[in-house]
């Protein structure tokens, strides 16, 4: 996650797919209210989704003689605002418990309230200005189809509902009969209902902006920011930006920007990340109730949920479904690959095929034969800003006044940027928030420290040789994150656990457990898990697959001693779980046990008596068990595949690095040949040898060494030097990237993946080298 997180957004793209809501496009989705773009304003709007809309119409309306500009990238609401589910459902109770731990009770419920409010401000906007955007009230449907969501959830809901004295949902629960036949949902194991809705954000928008250019807006289309900067510092801050069309300057730049924030205040990279959701449009089957289904719908499994809506009677395709989600449950690692994914010009073919199928399951018998007309309408991408602790970000930039910002609304603007944008507007003209607004949207330097200083594992062991086990020292640091931890984990933090006991579990699932008192620290290596984070719910079983609950990543570092990781959690993952309503809860590293993790720091690294790379550096138990020598495919007998290592018929084999790997004076951009002692690259990278091995960096680079005699730790220097020996060009694309080059990386000639063709060559290669070198 921490490298997705990296990936700078840019502008948004050229040629988005089209949602079903912006088919037609609005009249004004390609509006310029003036052919020249003004050269200054009182303020400039960046983005032109709700979040602006409303911002542009309140400043106006409180202040009719300011100049305010807009400036959208693409067309009107071309954003995630114009391609989202349409679904105004707060389900306030899904994070309730977590705002409570971290805020208290009483900002938790201010939340909740606001979400709360924000659905019905909506609503009595639209009818107030008489806007139609087939705004739709009712009932709606939280069916759960998995214990651990069940249960957390009605722990949830008992808790809001003692906790909060008015102004938020009422939850009714139904047993699982009930669910199965209200909801027409034959799987459902329970279900919860209130009061949600359905609605065009596009239509809604569009008719926001239409009211806001009625009192003066300077609306800008196809129109991108590229740049902001500081200039003038006379009696106020002026800010500067660039744009295709030349330069707009302003005291007060509004960046709604969403999941693109980024692009212009690098200290909120990693943030604001944005997420590419998907979302499809369906003729309803045959078998479910005409003209359309009353309710609105979530569908929670382990890891994730879908939302559904189904278009109010009365409006244009009505009893279409709209169903977004899938992408935990669809895509590889919990659809990690999304996270930091601006492309919405696309759509991820196996997010798209999940989505066709999803609700016809959900509703199994009860949804009948297909339309004769075929199930799908149409499918499309969009880009959500999900925040780091979960929660928009609304107010003043720290150190640039004058640049505002309200963004990052995760899969929830819906229920949170109406109310987001009037707390800023206040801010801006009243220098405070109102006493309803939650102080914890607030942006503030202290808000940005705790998100960018990004959690810390810092995880130390030593070996008893005497007692042949592992005392591991673990220290967590978690600077601004306790907000999503449980109770075990904020002991974790507390305590220096130098008592951490380890003990060997199954090897066969490849999973080595730590356990402290009650608690537990897992370490998982499944495919599907790699390089995750995630927390097993008390009581559950460790181990399997649909136990994890992923909230954030993990890039590790192995140094011998110590295994560093930096561990960057996102609400979004973490909501899906339910983690912290769960009594105790434990945390997972999972990594690939196949892969060694390779060492590039700089540091330097005091020696280690033994590493052991079974869990990457944690296990270092002594290897006095024998391998098996039975026969094994290998060319050569005792050289080993790492399969066979894993899953050896005897448990519990482990396998060493020699000690020289952590002393080797190496650089990763120089041959094997410049290592300090040429003896020590002879020798087998671990013990027992392999024939081929991956070798892994922080970021998950993968590169492979092998040699049917044995990997040795010149082949594995071959391979990491090989894969870092490239030549660069640069590329511009304009469509790309405006504003940023591309890099092209070529392998050199005998780099990655060119290996020298001949022996002889690779020998010149290494002599010429050597040479170089003076050695
Ligand atoms: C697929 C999907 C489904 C969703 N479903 C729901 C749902 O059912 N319910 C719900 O509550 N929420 C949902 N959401 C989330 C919700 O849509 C967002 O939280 C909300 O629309 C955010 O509004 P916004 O105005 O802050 O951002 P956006 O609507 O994203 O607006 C940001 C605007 O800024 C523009 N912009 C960005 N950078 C620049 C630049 N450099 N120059 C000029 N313009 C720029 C963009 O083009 C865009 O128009 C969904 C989101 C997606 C993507």
């Amino acid at each position: 996650m921490d490298a997705r997180a990296r990936v700078p957004p840019g502008v948004p793209r050229l040629n988005p797919t089209v949602s079903y809501w912006q088919s037609p496009p609005a009249e004004i989705a390609t509006f310029r209210s003036t052919e020249d773009l003004p050269t200054n304003a009182d303020y400039v709007i960046v983005g032109s989704g709700i979040s602006g809309a409303c911002i542009a119409h309140g400043l106006l309306m409180k202040r009719p003689d300011a100049s305010v500009i807009m400036l959208e990238a693409r067309t009107a609401c071309s954003g995630a605002t114009g391609r989202n589910g349409g679904h105004t459902k707060a389900a306030s109770y899904r994070t309730f418990l977590e705002h409570q731990r971290t805020f208290g009770t009483e900002e938790a419920v201010k939340i909740a309230q606001l979400e709360h409010q924000n659905i019905k401000a909506t609503e009595a906007f639209a009818k107030l200005h008489n806007i139609d955007c087939d705004i739709h009230p009712c009932e709606t449907a939280d069916v759960f189809v998995a214990e651990n969501q069940w249960q957390a959830a009605l722990e949830a809901t008992k808790t809001l509902n003692a906790a909060s004295a008015c102004d938020v949902e009422t939850y009714t629960i139904h047993s699982a009969s009930e669910a199965q036949t209200k909801f027409l949902t034959p799987g459902a194991i329970g279900g919860i209902t209130y009061c949600a809705g359905s609605i065009s954000a596009y239509k809604l928008t569009i008719g926001i902006l239409k009211l806001a250019l009625e009192k003066g807006l300077n609306l800008q289309t196809n129109t991108p920011a590229i740049s902001l900067c500081s200039v003038g510092r006379t009696i106020d801050n002026i800010w500067q930006i660039a744009t295709p069309r030349g330069h707009v300057t302003s005291p007060n730049v509004i960046l709604a920007t969403n999941g693109y924030s980024a692009h212009f205040l690098p200290e909120l990279q990693g943030v604001i990340v944005p997420l590419r959701g998907h979302c499809t449009a369906q003729r309803p089957g045959m078998g479910l109730p005409k003209p359309a289904l009353p309710m609105t719908y979530s569908f929670f499994y382990e890891a994730g949920y879908e939302y559904m809506i189904s278009r109010p009677i009365g409006s244009k395709g009505q009893g279409d479904i709209i169903i977004g989600g899938g992408r935990t449950i669809a895509l590889p690692n919990e659809g990690l690959a999304e996270f930091g994914e601006t492309n919405d010009t696309v759509l991820e073919p196996a997010l798209a095929t999940y989505l066709h199928g999803c609700a016809a399951e959900y509703f199994g018998r009860n949804w009948g034969r297909d339309h004769s007309d075929g199930r799908e309408k149409t499918t499309w991408s969009g880009i959500m800003g999900i925040s780091a602790d979960g929660l928009p970000y609304v107010g003043s930039m720290p150190g640039k006044e004058g640049v505002w910002i309200s963004a990052g609304f995760n899969g929830h603007g819906m229920v949170m940027c109406l109310k987001s944008a009037e707390g800023l507007v206040n801010l801006m003209l009243d220098g405070d928030v109102a006493t309803w607004f939650p102080r914890s949207f607030l942006m503030s330097e202290d808000r940005l420290k705790q998100m960018t200083d990004c959690t810390k594992l810092n995880t130390t062991n030593s070996e008893d040789g005497a007692k042949g086990k592992i005392h591991v020292s673990v220290h967590v640091q978690i600077r601004g994150h306790q907000a999503w931890l449980s109770l075990s984990e904020m002991l974790l933090i507390e305590s220096d656990l130098s008592n951490l006991k380890h003990k060997q579990a199954d090897r066969q699932e490849g999973r080595v457990e730590l356990g402290y008192r009650d608690r537990q620290m897992r370490h998982f290596s499944t495919p599907q898990h790699a390089n995750c984070v995630g927390v097993v719910p008390a009581g559950h079983k460790a181990g399997d697959r649909q136990d994890i609950l992923p909230f954030g990543s993990l890039a590790h570092r192995v140094s011998g001693v110590m295994i560093e990781s930096r561990l960057s959690f996102y609400r979004s993952f973490h909501r899906l779980g339910f983690a912290t309503s769960a009594p105790q809860t434990s945390i997972i590293v999972s990594i690939m046990s196949s892969a060694i993790a390779i060492n590039i720091s700089d540091e330097t690294i005091a020696p280690l008596s033994k590493v052991d790379s079974a869990v990457a550096g944690l296990s270092s138990s002594p290897t006095d068990k024998k391998i098996s020598h039975r026969r094994t495919s290998s060319s050569v007998s005792g050289v080993f595949k790492m399969e066979e290592l894993m899953f050896p018929e005897e448990k519990g084999q482990d396998i060493t690095i020699p000690i020289e790997t952590q002393q080797l004076g190496w650089k990763i951009n120089t041959p094997a040949s410049k290592v300090e002692d040429p003896e020590v690259l002879k020798k087998f990278l671990i013990n027992p040898p392999v024939k081929k091995i991956d070798l892994r960096t922080p970021l998950g680079i993968v590169m492979t060494a092998r040699n049917m005699k044995g990997v040795t730790i010149k082949d594995a220097l071959d391979a990491i030097y090989k894969a870092n020996k490239k030549k660069a060009s640069f590329e511009w694309d304009k469509e790309e990237s405006w504003e940023s080059l591309i890099i092209h990386t070529k392998k050199e000639a005998g780099g990655a993946g060119m290996a020298p063709s001949s022996k002889k060559a690779k020998k010149k290669e290494e002599k010429a080298a050597a040479a170089a070198d003076g050695a």
